[in-house]
């Protein structure tokens, strides 16, 4: 069973892919892939290194062509893309993809987040300049507010981490995935999962919903 996880960041699917790899799916995340491929210093890893090192995106093609190799290669029955396919226009592509290793994706996960939500998790995050540690002010916080427990440095806010800029992402993040929740709501076999809920609470549901789609197949 092929299950595809679409959601923004800070809404947990990258916690509950690996949730899932402990318990016997093998993990497909486009970004940790690129990364080994980097790392090996395979062919396609060195191809995906010139863009990033050129600060741009790895075409599709490329980022294809990884996927399939470790989709191929995958020993698991059970497989999770997380951050698989991001626009409408990846859809396709990816869909023949996976036909031409006689796979499909059967269900769809939207791991949906609220503003609200999205901005408690992402937008309490303080990082040390020295030493890069990142603290959350809510569910990691320093000892001394402020201050870096290693070195005493005055802990800093990314741009990034910043409220507004959570938000703006947030939105962005919506843009896109918008229309691929809708082309898998159509052909019914997306299921919503409500990120603001706890990691166990999720995952729970997760199993559960893992469960029926067993049963159906
Ligand atoms: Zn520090």
């Amino acid at each position: 069973m092929i299950l595809l996880f679409v959601g923004p960041k800070g809404s947990g699917k990258d916690t509950q892919t690996q949730l899932l790899e402990s318990s016997g799916f093998a993990n497909i995340s486009t970004g940790s892939l690129f990364r080994q491929e980097m790392q090996d210093n395979t062919e396609l890893g060195m191809k995906s290194k010139q863009y990033y090192d050129a600060g741009k995106l790895v075409p599709d093609e490329l980022v294809l062509e990884i996927l399939k190799k470790h989709i191929s290669k995958a020993e698991a029955d059970d497989i999770v893309l997380n951050g698989v396919v991001r626009t409408l226009e990846q859809i396709k592509p990816t869909e023949e993809m996976l036909a031409s290793i006689e796979k499909k994706i059967d269900k769809v996960i939207y791991f949906n987040l609220s503003d609200e939500e999205a901005v408690k998790r992402l937008a309490n995050r303080w990082t040390c300049p020295v030493c890069n540690t990142v603290y959350h002010t809510l569910f990691d916080p320093p000892k001394v507010a402020g201050v870096c427990d290693k070195d005493g440095a005055a802990l800093l806010q990314r741009a990034d981490d910043k409220p507004d800029a959570v938000k703006m992402r947030l939105s962005e993040d919506r843009t896109k995935t918008g229309p691929v929740v809708d082309h898998y709501r159509e052909i019914g076999i997306l299921h919503e999962i409500d990120g603001s809920k706890s990691i166990e609470e999720v995952a729970s549901e997760l199993h559960e919903l893992i469960k029926v789609f067993k049963e159906q197949q």
